[in-house]
């Protein structure tokens, strides 16, 4: 096995000018240069040699090699073309790794399972590009892909709001989406010295369990309540969702909420998951929609 040093600034530095790679922001391009972080985030993913591991954005693969030592079989997608021929170099001894050249959220990913992850079910690893957190962290949760787990490095902010409790002003619609359909865990705070270059921001890794089953409330409908809600946050409930958007009167509004047990002058943000999923289908139940 070949020296790992693929976090080594100044192996990074030679490799990169060697290729005249240039980092692009717009890309959210903040390389690892930190071995234990890199080591702490696989092994708290809980990755092992049984496992199928998806990786988004391997920039030159250090990530990616710590994740090919420990699992089955590694896929990465990632968009920068011009990382290609380094990742052809930086990986060449792994063969339990493949490099796919695309945008993760115009990839067919449900093929790219079946086709290459052996159907699945698949660990999401990634060190995320921070432009995208949101959109992406949706989109691998709302497909209903054959995913196990996600876990990845995102702003601390966005990971603050993901794991905040109800009654604080991170908790809001974020909050509640991810936690409707996953088991949310912060596994470690990081600081902005371990990227090169260095991040404005500081970081965390959080680990998504995706729930076997998820309430068969419509979804839709339920989103659209819990969006409603926390539009202007400041207002009580009763008004808040007296709005066009879900066109019931505040005469049915205050019905519904008493129904529910949830006092009308209560705030969006002290709401658990389980009082917007009530309301929603006292909602459902009106037949207006
Ligand atoms: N995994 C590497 C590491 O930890 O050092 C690089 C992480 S860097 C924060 C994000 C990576 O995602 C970059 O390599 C970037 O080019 C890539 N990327 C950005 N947008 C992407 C997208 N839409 N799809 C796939 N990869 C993307």
């Amino acid at each position: 096995m070949k020296d790992k040093r693929l976090y080594s600034p100044k192996y990074i530095r030679e490799l990169l000018d060697r290729y005249g790679f240039a980092f692009s922001k717009q890309l959210g391009q903040n390389f690892l240069i930190d071995g234990n972080i890199v080591r702490n985030i696989v092994k708290k993913a809980g990755i092992n040699k049984d496992d199928y591991v998806l990786e988004i954005g391997p920039g030159i693969g250090t990530l990616t090699e710590e994740l090919a030592l420990h699992s089955k079989k590694v896929v990465a997608v990632e968009i920068d073309k011009s990382l290609l021929p380094i990742l052809d170099e930086t990986l060449a001894e792994y063969d339990n790794v493949e490099i796919v050249h695309g945008d993760i959220l115009k990839v067919d990913i449900e093929k790219l399972i079946d086709e290459r992850l052996g159907g699945g079910p698949v660990k999401v690893v990634a060190n995320l590009p921070y432009y995208v957190t949101t959109p992406i962290i949706a989109m691998l949760i709302e497909k209903d892909l054959n995913i196990d787990s996600i876990t990845v490095m995102i702003q601390k902010e966005v990971a603050d709001r993901v794991a905040a409790e109800p009654g604080t002003k991170q908790y809001g619609s974020l909050t509640v989406f991810v936690n409707f359909y996953c088991h949310v865990e912060t596994l470690l705070s990081v600081p902005k010295t371990v990227f090169m270059p260095r991040p404005k921001v500081d970081s965390a890794v959080i680990k998504l369990d995706l729930k076997k089953t998820i309430d068969d409330v419509d979804k839709k409908l339920f989103f659209k309540v819990v969006r409603t809600a926390f539009n202007q946050r400041r207002k009580t409930i009763l008004n808040s969702l007296t709005s066009a958007q879900l066109h019931v009167d505040k005469e049915m509004v205050k019905q519904i909420l008493e129904e529910c047990n949830i006092p009308l002058n209560e705030r969006a943000e002290n709401l658990k998951i389980e009082d917007f999923i009530k309301i929603s289908k006292r909602l459902t139940s009106l037949n207006i929609y």
